[in-house]
């Protein structure tokens, strides 16, 4: 194949993602196929003849999309969303075709120009001052991870990359128990050591740590000698949505000169509305923010907007410059490669100016609002249901609840096999968690072409399903 015959297959493709998204509602939402079924569809060995798109298309079709989960399904209600809208799409098509590799200003100055315009237009769509600078990573465990890898730097006089942490201090991090698993991944990566986060107790499954509680295991560690670097506070938590209340995290970090980083990976995108500002109240304050645009603004994965207040303390930690990657007589420019791990970057910023510009912030608070809307009214009706209890009321667009029929008992067996009998229905996809050690069934609306109606389907459905499984 080459470029002549690009066009023909390139509309095949356009053709290809109108019909598939026409007809999504049609299809289960989960793949439905058993492990090791799609591996055993493909040869054991690489071909040795190359073979014609229309071959390799068609069996795109055949083998590959049966076991495809559909995250761009109105009725994927499961995880948090990942947005692909048409606009960004588009833009990532444009990327693929251009292919450029956005290291250094001078490896495609348009991507790192781009780059920075956006994070200003999106620093000021979710309310952040503008003293913070941003960059896009890849997602947000590697922001958080540049985070944490900042917090010791910091907290080591910027000696840790020099000397490694064998004679360092014993460094500190505090995080209450409903930050993300990519805050656990962090701390081992970054030489820390899990026995040095410090879980700090929450005051009920949606409010944060408790601050007086943090303050306490704060001066514990200060009066044992060991280094408190930072603090990893959470706005919309993964399970359940839990807020920590940021201005009293941020009012305590700055009183010990430490580090505070926000994972607001779902939830920041919301801030794009004033009324839901209150859940990070202080933010202003922080140290790093992260959201990532391709969950609920449409610009498809990846493409996480990381802010700083102090860019250069990140890139005090970060930065490498060998002679081979300087940038000679062109003036100050942005590398942004020296904001973050890997060397090497995609030109991400292109589907968020195209995302902003193709639905305006009113497009996209408008969906965000009525997400919002709809994940209430759906929790009122089922907390109105005999035989189900609303766990955690939504935070956004997002609550917890559990089947307890009464008569038929209530266990976690039962939430069990009713998210698995659900999710093998297939008109709805959702997904569990464990809340004070019981399972809860886990429901947020946020895809974009999601309607009323789909929520509406979500309802009938848990109905019924959680009815025949209990009448059997
Ligand atoms: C989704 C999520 C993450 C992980 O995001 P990635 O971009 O996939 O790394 C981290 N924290 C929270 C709160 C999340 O919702």
């Amino acid at each position: 194949m080459n470029w002549q015959d690009f066009p023909k297959w390139g509309r095949w493709i356009s053709d290809w993602a109108a019909q598939y998204h026409a007809t999504l509602r049609s299809r289960p939402v989960r793949a439905q196929t058993k492990p090791g079924q799609i591996a055993a569809a493909l040869p054991d060995q690489p071909p040795e003849e190359g073979a014609a798109m229309d071959r390799i298309l068609s069996d795109f079709e055949k083998i590959i999309m049966p076991g495809i989960t559909h995250w761009q399904h109105p009725r994927f209600f499961a995880y948090f969303p990942a947005n692909a809208t048409p606009p960004s799409a588009l833009a990532e098509f444009l990327t693929a075709v251009i292919a450029p590799q956005c290291m250094l200003w001078q490896t495609s100055p348009a991507a790192t120009e781009v780059e920075t315009r956006m994070m200003e237009w999106l620093r000021q769509a979710i309310g952040l001052p503008g003293e913070f600078s941003g960059v896009i990573q890849d997602s947000a465990s590697s922001a958080t991870l540049a985070a944490v890898l900042t917090m010791r730097e910091r907290a080591l006089g910027w000696q840790g990359n020099d000397k490694g942490l064998n004679n360092a201090g014993r460094l500190r991090i505090y995080a209450s128990r409903e930050v993300h698993t990519s805050v656990d991944r962090a701390i081992w990566i970054s030489g820390i050591g899990a026995e040095n986060l410090v879980r700090i107790p929450v005051q009920g499954a949606l409010r944060g740590m408790d601050p007086r509680a943090l303050e306490q295991a704060i001066a514990t560690d200060l009066e044992a000698g060991f280094l408190p670097a930072g603090i990893i506070a959470c706005t919309g938590g993964t399970s359940t949505g839990a807020c920590d209340d940021i201005a009293a995290v941020t009012e305590i970090a700055e009183r010990h000169g430490l580090y505070t980083h926000v994972d607001a990976a779902w939830a920041g995108a919301a801030m794009i509305c004033d009324e839901f500002r209150d859940l990070w109240s202080g933010v202003e304050r922080a140290d790093s923010v992260v959201f990532n645009p391709h969950k609920w603004m449409g610009a498809q994965f990846d493409c996480s907007a990381h802010f700083l207040r102090a860019p250069g303390d990140l890139a005090r930690t970060l930065a490498i410059k060998p002679e081979y990657l300087k940038t000679h007589g062109q003036g100050p420019v942005i590398n942004y490669s020296e904001w973050s791990i890997p060397l090497g970057r995609r030109f991400r910023a292109l589907k968020l100016w195209f995302v902003l510009r193709a639905y305006g912030l009113q497009g996209l608070r408008a969906r965000i609002r009525d997400h919002v809307a709809w994940s209430h009214a759906l929790a009122r009706r089922l907390s109105a249901h005999p035989d189900f209890q609303i766990v955690t009321a939504p935070v956004l667009s997002l609550f917890t609840f559990r089947y307890c029929p009464a008569g038929a008992g209530d266990s976690d067996a039962l939430n069990l096999s009713l998210v698995e009998a659900i999710n093998d229905d297939g008109r709805i996809y959702l997904t569990q968690t464990r809340i004070d050690d019981q399972v809860a069934i886990r429901l947020q609306v946020g895809q974009f072409d999601t309607e009323a109606g789909d929520v509406d389907t979500a309802f009938d459905v848990i109905t019924e399903i959680a009815g025949r499984l209990t009448a059997a």
